[in-house]
């Protein structure tokens, strides 16, 4: 009995230093989160260490000193410290705390940096042909653009996770540029899927913007560093694992020069000067969980140098333009036959040169700063029906399952993948067409086959979708 009340003492008194373990302020330590300056904002990696005020507040070193100073100078009417409201408030009255413009700011959801960062090898890096099989998986055709979209790829990660820890802080004569992409391809064509397949595989954040959403910074619209705060929220605020992310940049030639100025060209020209920088690589305050710089948004400073940018678009006319250089190069007199030559060429893409993109309205900086140029070819009814049945994850496959949880196996004939091509290409909007057919007509198909528990198949015809007969119908047994 005695024993049992000694054990429960020690017990009690286990569990109390246990306890004592667990003191609030240890664990916000240990949360890998970073104070921020109520103040000027800069986190305590930054700004050193916090003084903790009432209130949840914190203030750094920089900050206290200059407002004693002003205190000592002259007085001081604290209203006019930037992000101070709370001085010239009844501190009593808790009302006050209610006031949007007065809350306190919530707890900087900031990741640290990690004192020791990892170090990598070649072996951490997919080499290309890995890369480009793993895209063989879920992209069809496009064969150049995975080639060299897995080479710039490889390049840019061994720029950015092995050359720079490899000097270790020393001047090396020999520094590798940075491979940011250009990808020149039709509507539908796959190039948002590349990309998103890509990251997927790679393991990286991504983050989508489209180039018409952006405007100078100033005006109405995102402003550029937007993206990067985009990329931030995709890699859960992890600054660093941001730092190694891709940022898709679409419809980048909505942002070509206009041919004639006579406003401020507030979202073309202006634009490509200003994503110059983060191109580039630069670095830049983000606010964090917003795209609004105000003075209660945290921010985070993130270096572009080691995220790999690609701009993307259709770039429509830019096959007359190449067209028209290279006929204008190879004739002298059979102009007229070499333009109906290359009207039917349809890699005309693959050609286009810097002059092409120029003459587009791309800046030649701009240009500079994407030194990887990928062409994705318009999709033909061949590659349409391979879209169809053969990627990991095809709409087709994916039907199939959900049929086959009713035990009904779904089948296609090959007359009926035709017809589904040749409507999809009649959109002109590549491959997004597709599911939008099918979607049409296998709406009926779910909902009648479920009906019957003796249909064991059903085989979609070229008749049935034509609308001048019915689908195959197999009973079971
Ligand atoms: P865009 O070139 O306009 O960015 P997307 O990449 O958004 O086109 O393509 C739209 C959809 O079409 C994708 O989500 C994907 O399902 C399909 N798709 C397009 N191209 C291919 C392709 N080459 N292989 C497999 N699926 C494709």
């Amino acid at each position: 009995m005695e024993d049992n009340e000694k054990m429960t003492r020690e017990e009690i008194e286990g569990e109390e230093t246990r306890e004592t373990a667990k003191q609030p302020d240890q664990s916000e330590d240990d949360t890998g989160y970073e104070k921020v300056c109520y103040i000027c904002r800069r986190p305590e990696s930054k700004a050193g260490s916090m003084v903790s005020m009432p209130g949840g507040i914190q203030l750094c070193h920089d900050c206290m000193q200059k407002a004693f100073d002003a205190l000592n100078q002259n007085g001081m009417d604290f209203s006019q410290i930037p992000n101070m409201p709370f001085m010239n408030l009844n501190m009593g009255d808790f009302s006050n705390f209610m006031r949007p413009d007065m809350a306190i700011p919530k707890k900087q959801k900031i990741k640290k940096k990690s004192e020791e960062t990892k170090t990598y090898t070649i072996r951490d890096i997919p080499a290309p042909h890995v890369i480009k099989h793993r895209l063989d998986e879920y992209v069809v055709g496009q064969e150049q653009a995975k080639k060299v979209m897995s080479v710039a790829v490889y390049n840019h990660y061994k720029r950015a996770l092995l050359s720079r820890q490899e000097n270790d802080g020393q001047e090396d004569p020999v520094t590798i540029e940075k491979s940011n992409i250009l990808m020149i391809g039709p509507t539908g064509s796959g190039k948002t899927y590349l990309v998103k397949t890509l990251a997927k595989l790679l393991d990286v954040p991504l983050a989508i913007a489209d180039a018409t959403s952006l405007t100078e910074a100033g005006y109405i619209g995102d402003d550029i560093e937007s993206v990067v705060s985009k990329l931030l929220a995709a890699a859960d605020n992890d600054v660093e694992k941001a730092e190694r992310g891709i940022i898709f940049i679409d419809e980048i030639d909505k942002i070509a020069k206009k041919q004639q100025m006579n406003t401020r060209d507030v979202s073309g020209e202006s634009v490509q000067q200003e994503l110059l920088k983060l191109l580039e690589g630069s670095v830049v305050e983000v606010p964090v969980g917003s795209n609004q710089k105000n003075a209660m948004t945290p921010m985070a400073t993130v270096n572009t140098d080691n995220i790999l940018f690609i701009c993307g678009g259709a770039f429509p006319d830019l096959e007359d333009i190449i067209k028209e250089r290279l006929s204008r190069k190879s004739s002298m007199g059979f102009g007229a036959d070499l333009k109906d030559q290359f009207d039917e060429n349809k890699d005309l893409l693959k050609q286009v040169s810097n002059a092409d993109l120029r003459k587009f309205g791309m800046i030649p900086e701009f240009l500079g700063r994407l030194p990887v140029t990928v062409t994705l070819q318009q999709l033909d009814k061949e590659l349409m029906k391979k879209i169809l049945t053969e990627p990991r994850n095809a709409i087709l496959k994916q039907y199939e399952k959900l049929l086959a949880y009713d035990e009904v196996k779904l089948e296609f004939d090959d007359q009926a993948l035709d017809w589904i091509a040749e409507e999809a290409l009649k959109k002109d909007t590549g491959a997004r067409a597709l599911r939008a057919i099918l979607e049409e007509f296998m709406l009926d198909i779910m909902y009648e086959i479920p009906k019957d528990p003796n249909i064991g198949a059903v085989i979609i015809t070229r008749p049935y979708l034509e609308k001048c007969g019915g689908p195959r119908i197999e009973m079971r047994g």
